[in-house]
């Protein structure tokens, strides 16, 4: 790792080929790291939605509703590939149960 110069360390600015590679790689495991947490927060937001349906006695919502709920999602810019950004929630699965919400309070309530 190269040292850095007070002029780089104020500006961010690398003076040396090494320390643009030791900046790009800190910035791509910066990257890795967010993108991991990010991953293991939405597995445990669906993990407490499961309980929370389970705890609900797996209740599901009318198929009308559960149409309602997910031509909602499909104009929604949290909905991407059928993924809640805003919850990490599988909506095909999440739309079914009575125990869920949308998380910015856009589904209808019954
Ligand atoms: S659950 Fe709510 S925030 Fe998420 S995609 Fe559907 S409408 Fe959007």
């Amino acid at each position: 790792m190269g040292m850095a110069t007070k002029k780089e360390s104020q500006l961010g600015i690398p003076n040396t080929i090494q320390d643009a590679a030791t900046h790009a790689t800190h910035d791509a495991v910066h990257m890795i790291e967010n993108k991991k947490m990010g991953m293991i927060k939405k597995a445990i937001n669906f993990i407490k939605a499961l309980k929370r349906h389970a705890e609900d006695g797996f209740k599901d919502v009318s198929l009308e509703e559960y149409k309602e709920r997910l031509t909602i999602c499909n104009k929604c810019p949290f909905q991407k590939n059928g993924e809640c950004l805003e919850c990490g929630c599988i909506l095909a699965k999440k739309a079914w149960w009575e125990s869920e919400d949308c998380p910015i309070g856009k589904w209808p309530k019954q």
